[in-house]
């Protein structure tokens, strides 16, 4: 049976791990933005230019406001499609047809006119994730760092050389890669590699990471989140 859950999906509890970068040099909006997000759960970073955005990367998420002292929104949209795999959605007061389309030509995934509300803002920050989620789970091959996971032949290589996985191993690190960075609970990954009709200790878990983590080496990291689960990261 196929339990796999599309990359992006948004779980509950889960989007408390997710960055998101408000860039925004309105002092009242910005902090009426950041203070919405933390209340929605979110964790965000808020700049006030161009310069200090691109310094904020890696992100999970940005709203960007097309009107920005330091460069133009466009040219800075452009840009951030060229460094940050991160969906974009364009915050601004400027709503004509012209800026709307560049926007999204340029990379952006939405658009949000001034003034709006939070709830309409996180319905279509949620609507992105699962798009672009849906996007990459069509993707057969995945990588993070060094690694690669190779969907059609269930293999997993650490630059050019395949690792000797068991299926469990597989299926974890399978399933981590899908959404690198991200916290994944215990509970997800028993769901999605042992079946939700499974139940039993989770500590199972632990051990299965530890014997995938010593075949991964120094390639990527299994970082254990104490009391939550697992997060996969490239090494520092
Ligand atoms: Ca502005």
């Amino acid at each position: 049976m196929d339990r796999r859950v599309p990359v992006g999906h948004v779980r509950p509890g889960q989007n408390w791990a997710m960055r998101v970068l408000v860039v925004e040099d309105d002092k009242a909006i910005a902090s009426a933005l950041h203070r919405a997000l933390e209340r929605e759960g979110y964790s965000p970073v808020t700049v006030g230019t161009a310069a200090d955005a691109l310094n904020a990367l890696p992100v999970d998420f940005i709203l960007l406001d097309l009107g920005l002292p330091d460069r133009d929104g466009l040219e800075l949209v452009a840009r951030l499609r060229e460094v940050s795999p991160a969906p974009v959605i364009i915050v601004t007061a400027r709503g004509t047809e012209v800026d709307r389309v560049a926007g999204l030509d340029l990379g952006a995934d939405d658009y949000v006119v001034k003034p709006f509300g939070v709830r309409e803002l996180v319905a279509r920050m949620n609507a992105v994730l699962r798009r672009v989620g849906g996007r990459d789970a069509d993707a057969s091959d995945q990588r993070v760092g060094a690694l690669e996971v190779d969907r059609r032949t269930r293999s997993v290589r650490v630059e050019l050389t395949e690792l000797s996985l068991t299926p469990k191993e597989y299926a974890i690190i399978e399933f981590l890669a899908r959404d690198p960075g991200s916290v994944i609970t215990r509970q997800e990954l028993l769901d999605a590699v042992w079946g939700s009709d499974w139940y039993g200790s989770t500590k199972m878990i632990d051990v299965h990471v530890a014997a995938l983590r010593k075949k991964l080496g120094d390639a990527v990291v299994v970082e254990t989140v104490r009391g939550v689960g697992f997060r996969l990261v490239e090494p520092r």
